[in-house]
């Protein structure tokens, strides 16, 4: 028997963890340290499931990963892995202030029908000279919120931390090499005053790093007030983290991006079959008046999750901040010579290439693909040319996905690439 490493441990010392672990006497999470060894205990908590509910995990437990490099980092409890298939879209031009040139971009999905779709919408953005890109703002927020006894005293401590703004900057970037604190922005109702803290990170995608340094800028505050405040959250909902809001449209958080593209009616008719009219239209009356009817909260687009899901999931991004990552508005206009002018915008896409899951063997892979695994050069720059490709890639999405609407095609797709032609 061994490990990841290669190196050896105890059979029988196993047998009796496995034992321990059905019938009750041992917790889960203490087969790590009674065993000495990560990829042991995973084997022995799945062995235990296995005999527990009569069912069986080989596929689960039929991995590459080495648990002595994920636990304490990445995982706790680990029985396995799960797998799920990644295609490559593209080739897909990016013509960005980061990314330049041809892109095949890894999308990871059991959605058949997704890759085709970016895939195809790749082809006309590609034929059309490629898209352009930019990362318009690049800022990770985490916003605690505090305590005060009236409005009068809140409105002291945001008066207060205006004020110290070096010291509060000084305690934040003393947490980190990269991160740089940039801006607190303040909100108040009634007592409560959220500091929304926004930092530069890199290339990583900056949550642990913004919530470590406003930690201790949290601290400076508290100790230096000379009125009375108490930290109620690092966290106070107005960073936003993982759920949809306003504030993350209005003022980004991670890298707000777009992409544009000009296609010729040539090429439009050419890959899709239809009019650049056409595509505009349904642009207007679903990704528009559609979202506003049902008072979407920057959802105003076609099938930004699908793309922003896949590359996440591919890549090792923490696969939650979908939520705010796809956010996002779709434009469509008819140029006066006949071409479609197309744009996506996303205000909060959360990315990054060092740090989270990006460290792990297949997302690390799926990276360096696109030529941005790793820290850049200067750092930050790798990150950016990643939000390029992948804003790049949801236009190549969003284009797709309204033409083949606009050809009611939709349909016919997911039967022939969702349901093997059936
Ligand atoms: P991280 O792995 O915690 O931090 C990034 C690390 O990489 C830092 O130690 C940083 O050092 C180092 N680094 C080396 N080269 C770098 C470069 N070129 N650019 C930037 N950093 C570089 O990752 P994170 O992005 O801050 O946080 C991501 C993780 O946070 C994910 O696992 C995510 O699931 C999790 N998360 C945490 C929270 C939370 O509230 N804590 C919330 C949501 C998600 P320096 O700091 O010294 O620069």
């Amino acid at each position: 028997m061994a490990d990841g490493d290669g190196q050896g441990f105890d059979e029988s010392r196993l047998e009796e963890v496995v034992r321990a672990l059905v019938e009750g006497r041992m917790r889960m999470h203490e087969a790590d340290r009674v065993l000495g060894n990560a990829n042991a205990a995973a084997l022995a908590r799945r062995l235990a499931l296995e005999r527990m509910l009569g069912v069986s995990l080989s596929s689960i437990g039929s991995t590459i990963l080495d648990f002595e490099e994920l636990v304490g980092r990445n995982i706790e409890n680990p029985i396995g892995a799960v797998q799920v298939p990644v295609g490559v879209a593209g080739p897909l031009r990016v013509v960005g202030e980061y990314a330049r040139g041809d892109f095949y971009v890894p999308l990871a999905t059991t959605e058949g029908a997704l890759v085709a779709s970016v895939n195809r919408g790749a082809k006309a953005v590609t034929m059309a000279g490629g898209a352009r890109a930019r990362v318009l703002r690049d800022g990770m927020a985490r916003a605690p919120v505090f305590w005060t006894p009236s409005l009068e005293e809140a409105r002291r401590l945001i008066d207060w931390v205006r004020e110290h703004m070096d010291d509060v900057r000084r305690a934040a970037e003393s947490t980190t090499r990269h991160g740089r604190l940039l801006e607190v922005q303040p909100f108040q109702a009634g007592n409560l005053v959220w500091l929304r803290f926004v930092y530069f990170t890199g290339d990583a995608m900056g949550m642990n790093m913004a919530t470590i340094a406003t930690d201790a800028a949290a601290r400076v505050i508290l100790e230096g007030f000379p009125g009375e405040a108490r930290l109620v959250a690092i966290s106070g909902n107005l960073c936003t983290d993982k759920k949809p809001s306003a504030v993350n449209v209005v003022c980004g958080r991670g890298k707000t991006v777009t992409a544009e593209a000009l296609l010729p009616r040539e090429v439009v008719r050419e890959v899709f079959h239809v009019e650049p009219e056409d595509i505009e239209f349904v642009n207007r009356a679903k990704n528009l008046m559609g979202s506003a009817v049902a008072g979407s909260l920057g959802g105003f687009n076609a099938h930004i999750a699908n793309i922003v899901a896949a590359i996440f999931i591919a890549t090792g991004q923490d696969v939650a901040q979908v939520v705010e990552s796809s956010m996002g508005f779709t434009w469509a206009e008819v140029r006066g010579d006949g071409s479609l002018y197309v744009s996506v915008t996303l205000p909060s896409l959360e990315v990054g290439t060092v740090g989270g899951g990006t460290r792990l063997p297949t997302q690390r892979e799926a990276l360096s693909l696109l030529g941005v695994a790793g820290g850049g050069d200067p750092p930050g720059s790798n990150a950016r040319k990643f939000a390029e490709i992948v804003a790049a890639a949801v236009l190549a999405g969003e284009l797709n996905l309204l033409a083949a609407l606009a050809a009611n095609e939709l349909a016919r797709a997911h039967r022939m690439l969702g349901r093997r032609g059936r």
